[in-house]
C-alpha cells in the first residue's frame, strides 16, 4: 500500500483530478505570519500588526521614500498573522493542529517556514526548551492521541518503495528480538523529557489531543529527517558506522517515485517511534548530526532545509482485536512534513564567497523555484493554462510536488523580523507570501476512517448479527453427552423419553447450526460479492493504469526523441561556435594587420602632412616673388600705357601745328615756308631727346584733356576737383631726365611722380610707343615695350598710313625663336603675313600690321600667349615705327584647376566678391581709357574695353 495516502485499499490520490473521488473542492494554501520580536528595544521597527489579518511595512527612515518620492507604506493580508506576543501554543492550536488532525484522518499535510534568517523559523519549527515549537507539540499531539492504539514494533515495516507492509507476529517478534539484543538500553524511555537537551519542550498540561481516532486501528509512527543543502538529499537518521580516523562524507540521496507517482527519498531512513520522547530524541540526534556536518564540512546550516516527515501508519485490527489484519491493502499512511527553508534572502545579503557562494546560489535556486512553481500553478489556476510546473527545477519542490497537484493541505508560515535591516528582503518575502495564498490546492476528501468497520468487527467476533456467534457457541456447549441409552427392561420408560428429549434438543440445536451457517453463508457469500466487485474495480484501475502508462511511454519515447534533436543541435551549434570562433581569429588577425597598415599610413601620412608644410611655405615664398615681380610689371606697363598716352598727345599737337602751318602758310601764300620758330624747335628737339615729349603749347589743349570727376577714382588718392593733362604731363617731365639717366628702364620713381596723378591718367600715360626702324631686336617682347621709344622725333601716322584697301592688310608675323610650341587649337593664323623671327626694316616697309606672339608666364603658372599687335608707320625720317593697338590674349588652362581657381578668386577671404577684373592691369588700362566718352582711340581700345576674353 502507499504511504499516499487519503485513499484506503490502494486506490491512489495521484491520479488526475477527474478522477479523484469528489474532491473539486479547493482551499487556498494557508499562508500565516509570524512577526517576532526585535532583538533589542531600541531597534528601529518597519512591521506593524494592523489587525489579525494584516501587517503593515514602513520603509524604515534611511530608506524613507521610493522611486516617486512617496513614503512607502505597505500592506500585506494573511490567513492569520501572529504579532510578537503570540505563544508556542497558539500557533500550534491555529497552524499545526488541524493538520495533525488530518495527518490521524489519513490525510497528507505540509507545512513549511519561510522567511530571512534569524526571522524566528527555526523557533517556530522547533522551538527552545519550555518554548516547544510547531514541530514536538505536533509529535506530542499525535501520540497523545494514538498512545493506547499502537501496534507493537515492527508490526508495520516500511517496504522500501514508499509503502508500509504488515509483519506477522513472529517475524515482529523476532525483530524486536534483535532490536533489544543490539541496544542494552530500552529504546522507548519510560519517562518524560530525559534529555536536558530537549527536556520541558512541552509541558504536560498544554498536551493536546486529536479526536475521532478509529479505537479499532492499530496505529505506527515513522519518522524520517532530511537535509537539503546545495541541492543534495542527506538523510539525517542514517546510521553509519563513525570513523573518528577518516570520517566519511555524508552520502547524498536521491528521489524516486513510487507506483503511485508519490515522490519519496530512496533508502531513507524510518525510525518507528512509539512516543514524544522517543521521536523527539530522534529529531534531535539528526540536529546534532546536522550541526556536527555543517561544522565539519564549514557549511551555514540557515542555507539548508530541514525537512522533518512524521509518517503514520494505520491498519485494522484482525477480529481477535490484537493483532493488526495481515492484509497489506488495508494498510493506510498519511504524512506529515515539517520543512524549515533555508533563509530566504539574496546572496549579496549573505556575501558569501567562492564555493559558499555557488551554495548559496544553489539555496536561494531552490527557493526560487520554489517561487516559479507557485506563480506558474497561480498562473494556471487563475487563467487555465496547463503550463508545466517546474517542479524538477530543484530537490525541495520536486519533494512536494504531490501537495501541490492537490495531495493534502498546504500550509506556510512567513517569519519576519520588524528590523529596519531586512525591511527590503522582508518585502520580497511579503510579495511571495501574497502570491503563495492565490495558489489553490485540491481539498483532500473527508471520508471515514475506516471503509471497512462492520467488516472488521466480524472479524473482531463483533455482533454483526444479533448475538447469533455466541448462541451457537453456547449451544455448542450445551451439547451435553447423550444420556445411557441402555433399556433396563420392557418397563424402562425412563431411558427412551430422556433419549428422545435429549435427541430432540440435539435436533433443535441443529436446525438452529444449520440457520446460522445459511446466514454466515449469505453473509460471507456477499462479502465475496463486495470483494469482487473491488477487484472488478481495482482491474479497470490497473487497465487504466496501464493505459496511461502506454502514454507516458510514448512520452518518454517523444522526450527521447526530443533530446537526441537538442543533442544534434547543440552539436550543430558546438560546431557553428568553433567557426566562428575559427572567423573571430581571422578578423583578429586582420585587424591586427589592418592596425599595423593604419599605423604606417599615419606615418607616411605625418611625414607628407610636414613635407607639404615645407612645400606650403615655399610656395608662399614663390607666390611672394611672384606677386612681387608683377607688381613690378604693372608699374611699368601703367608707365608704358602713360608714355603711350603721351605720345598721342603729342602726335595730335604735332598735327594740330602742321595744321597750323598750313593754314597759316595758305594765308601767306607768298611767304617762305617758315620752320617753326627756334624756341619750337628747341623744344622739338627737347621733345626728341625726351622720351615724352610734350608740346608746351600743348596747354592750349587743357580743356579738351580734361578728365570728368566721373572718371573711376582711385581711393588711394585724394586728388583735386579737375586735373587737366597738360598739368600731369608737365609734371611727369619733370622727371624725365631722371628718368633718362636710367637708360632703357622704366623710371623707378616714375610710380613715386605718378602718384601725383590720378590714377586714369596714370593709366593712360604710354599707350603708344613708336620708334625708328630698324625696330627691334629678335627679344622684342612685351615688358621691352617700354622701351621702343622713338627718340628720333614724333611719329606722323596718318600720312603714311598704308592704304587697307590696296590689295588688303599685309601682316609682319612676329614670332621670336623663344617662343614655346604649345599645342593649342587656337592659333593665329594670318594670311599673307611675312614671318619674321626678329623685325626688320625690309618686312615692316611691306607692311602695315604688325603682330608680336609672346608667351609668358601667367600668375598661376600657365603659359599665356599674348598677341601683341600694332600698325606700322612711316616715320618722318623715313623710317618705320610701330604703333601698338591691340593685345590678344591667349590662355590655356586646365578647366579643373581653373573652376576652383575662379572660385576662389571670386569671392575674397571675406567671402565678398574680388574686383576681379581690376586685377589685370592691362583691363584696368583699357577700362580706364575707355571711360572717355567718345574716344578716337583705335579699335584696339574698344576691344579692351571689354573684360578680357578668356580664350579657351
Ligand atoms: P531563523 O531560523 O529564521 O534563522 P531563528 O529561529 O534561529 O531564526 O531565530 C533567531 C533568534 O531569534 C533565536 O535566538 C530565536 O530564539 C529568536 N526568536 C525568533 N523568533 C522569536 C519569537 N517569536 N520570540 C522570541 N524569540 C524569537
Ligand atoms: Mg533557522
Amino acid at each position: 500500500m502507499n504511504f499516499s495516502v487519503c485513499n484506503r485499499k490502494g486506490k491512489t490520490t495521484r491520479r488526475p483530478p477527474p478522477k479523484k473521488p469528489s474532491n473539486n473542492q479547493k482551499d487556498p494554501v494557508g499562508v500565516y505570519c509570524r512577526v517576532r520580536p526585535l532583538g533589542a528595544e531600541d531597534e528601529e521597527c518597519c512591521i506593524e500588526v494592523i489587525s489579525n489579518t494584516t501587517i503593515q511595512l514602513h520603509a524604515p527612515d534611511g530608506l524613507k521614500a521610493n522611486r516617486n518620492g512617496e513614503f512607502k507604506e505597505t500592506q500585506y493580508s494573511f490567513k492569520k498573522v501572529f504579532g510578537i506576543k503570540t505563544t508556542q501554543r497558539e500557533l500550534f492550536a491555529d497552524v499545526a493542529k488541524p493538520l495533525v488532525e488530518d495527518l490521524i484522518h489519513c490525510k497528507n499535510g505540509l507545512l513549511f517556514t519561510y522567511g530571512v534568517t534569524g526571522s524566528g523559523k527555526t523557533y517556530t519549527m522547533t522551538g527552545s526548551p519550555g518554548q516547544g515549537g510547531l514541530l514536538p507539540r505536533s509529535l506530542d499531539m499525535i501520540f497523545n492521541s494514538i498512545g493506547p492504539y499502537q501496534a507493537k514494533r515492527y508490526v508495520f515495516k516500511p517496504d522500501d518503495k514508499n509503502g508500509m507492509e504488515v509483519q506477522n507476529q513472529v517475524d515482529a517478534l523476532l525483530d524486536r528480538q534483535k532490536r533489544d539484543s543490539q541496544t542494552s538500553v530500552p529504546k522507548t524511555p519510560t519517562t518524560r523529557r530525559t534529555d536536558p537537551e530537549f527536556a520541558d519542550m512541552i509541558s504536560p498540561e498544554e498536551a493536546c489531543k486529536a479526536g475521532g481516532v478509529d479505537e479499532d486501528s492499530s496505529y505506527s509512527v515513522f519518522v524520517s529527517y532530511i537535509e537539503i543543502y546545495n541541492n543534495y538529499i542527506y538523510d539525517l537518521l542514517e546510521e553509519t558506522p563513525f570513523d573518528p580516523i577518516k570520517p566519511k562524507p555524508p552520502q547524498s540521496k536521491i528521489l524516486r517515485e513510487d507506483q503511485n507517482h508519490n515522490m519519496y527519498v530512496a533508502g531513507c531512513t524510518e525510525v518507528e517511534v512509539k512516543s514524544t520522547e522517543e521521536a523527539f530524541e530522534v529529531f534531535w540526534r539528526g540536529q546534532k548530526k546536522r550541526r556536527i556536518a555543517n561544522t565539519q564540512l564549514n557549511r551555514e546550516s540557515s542555507r539548508s532545509h530541514s525537512v522533518f516527515i512524521i509518517k503514520l501508519a494505520q491498519a485494522p485490527l484482525d477480529a481477535d482485536g490484537d493483532t493488526v489484519l495481515q492484509d497489506k491493502s488495508q494498510v493506510n499512511v498519511s504524512q506529515l512534513c515539517l520543512v524549515d527553508l533555508a533563509g530566504s534572502e539574496r546572496t549579496s545579503r549573505t556575501r558569501a564567497e567562492g564555493s559558499r557562494l555557488r551554495e548559496a546560489g544553489n539555496i536561494n535556486q531552490s527557493l526560487m523555484t520554489l517561487r516559479t512553481c507557485i506563480e506558474v500553478l497561480r498562473e494556471n489556476q487563475m487563467c487555465g493554462t496547463n503550463k508545466m510546473v517546474p517542479y524538477r527545477d530543484s530537490k525541495v519542490t520536486h519533494l512536494f510536488k504531490n501537495y501541490f497537484d492537490g495531495e493534502g493541505k498546504v500550509r506556510m508560515v512567513v517569519c519576519v523580523n520588524p528590523k529596519a535591516d531586512d525591511y527590503e528582503e522582508t518585502l520580497l518575502v511579503m510579495r511571495f507570501a501574497e502570491m503563495t495564498q492565490e495558489v489553490e490546492v485540491a481539498r483532500p476528501v473527508d471520508r471515514p476512517i475506516c471503509g471497512f468497520l462492520t467488516h472488521r468487527l466480524e472479524e473482531r467476533g463483533g455482533p454483526v448479527d444479533g448475538e447469533s456467534p455466541t448462541v451457537l457457541n453456547q449451544l455448542l456447549q450445551s451439547f451435553h453427552p447423550l444420556p445411557p441409552c441402555e433399556i433396563s427392561g420392557p418397563n424402562d420408560d425412563v431411558t427412551l423419553p430422556r433419549l428422545i428429549e435429549a435427541l430432540e434438543k440435539r435436533h433443535k440445536i441443529r436446525q438452529m447450526m444449520v440457520e446460522e451457517y445459511n446466514k454466515t453463508a449469505n453473509m460471507l457469500k456477499s462479502v465475496l460479492q463486495e470483494q469482487d466487485s473491488n477487484l472488478l474495480s481495482k482491474e479497470n484501475f490497473i487497465q487504466e493504469q496501464r493505459g496511461r502508462l502506454g502514454e507516458k511511454d510514448k512520452m518518454i519515447q517523444n522526450q527521447k526523441n526530443e533530446i537526441d534533436r537538442l543533442e544534434k543541435k547543440s552539436k550543430m551549434l558546438e560546431y557553428k561556435i568553433d567557426i566562428l570562433q575559427k572567423t573571430t581569429n581571422i578578423y583578429e588577425e586582420d585587424k591586427r594587420s589592418l592596425q599595423h597598415e593604419l599605423e604606417s599610413r599615419e606615418q607616411r601620412l605625418q611625414r607628407e602632412m610636414s613635407e607639404k608644410r615645407r612645400m606650403e611655405t615655399r610656395m608662399q615664398g614663390i607666390v611672394t616673388d611672384a606677386k612681387l615681380k608683377w607688381e613690378k610689371e604693372c608699374e611699368r606697363r601703367v608707365n608704358a600705357k602713360q608714355l603711350e598716352m603721351q605720345n598721342k598727345l603729342w602726335v595730335k599737337d604735332e598735327k594740330l601745328k602742321q595744321l597750323k602751318a598750313i593754314v597759316t602758310e595758305g594765308k601767306t601764300e607768298n611767304r617762305q615756308p617758315q620752320r617753326p620758330s627756334r624756341e619750337k624747335d628747341k623744344v622739338a628737339a627737347k621733345r626728341s631727346v625726351s622720351p615724352s615729349p610734350v608740346p608746351s603749347s600743348l596747354s592750349s589743349l587743357e580743356p579738351i584733356y580734361k578728365f570728368s570727376q566721373t572718371v573711376r577714382p582711385d581711393p588711394h588718392f585724394p586728388r583735386p576737383g579737375s586735373v587737366s593733362v597738360a598739368s600731369c604731363i608737365s609734371e611727369w617731365e619733370q622727371g624725365v631726365p631722371h628718368c633718362c639717366r636710367q637708360g632703357s628702364q622704366s623710371p623707378p620713381d616714375s610710380r613715386k611722380r605718378a602718384q601725383g596723378l590720378p590714377d586714369s591718367l596714370r593709366r593712360r600715360r604710354g599707350r603708344c610707343w613708336a620708334r625708328e626702324v630698324p625696330v627691334q631686336p629678335a627679344e622684342v617682347d612685351l615688358e621691352e615695350t617700354g622701351h621702343w621709344v622713338s627718340r628720333t622725333g614724333p611719329l606722323v601716322r596718318p600720312l603714311h598710313r598704308r592704304s587697307h584697301s590696296a590689295g588688303g592688310e599685309r601682316w609682319v608675323d612676329h614670332k621670336p625663336t623663344t617662343n614655346v610650341d604649345l599645342d593649342t587649337v587656337l592659333q593665329p593664323n594670318i594670311p599673307n603675313a611675312i614671318k619674321v623671327n626678329a623685325p626688320n626694316e625690309k618686312a615692316l616697309s611691306k607692311c602695315d600690321k604688325y603682330v608680336l606672339t609672346h608667351q609668358e608666364f601667367a600668375s598661376d603658372g600657365e603659359i599665356q600667349t599674348k598677341l601683341i599687335k600694332g600698325e606700322v608707320f612711316k616715320t618722318r625720317g623715313g623710317g618705320q615705327a610701330v604703333q601698338f593697338t591691340d593685345i590678344e590674349t591667349l590662355k590655356q588652362e586646365n578647366p579643373l584647376a581653373a573652376s576652383r581657381k575662379r572660385r576662389s578668386s571670386e569671392t575674397g577671404p571675406d567671402g565678398e566678391p574680388m574686383e576681379r577684373n581690376w586685377t589685370d592691369v592691362e583691363t584696368r588700362c583699357s577700362v580706364a581709357v575707355e571711360m572717355r566718352a567718345g574716344s578716337s582711340l583705335g579699335p584696339g581700345y574698344q576691344h579692351h574695353g571689354y573684360p578680357k576674353r578668356r580664350k579657351p
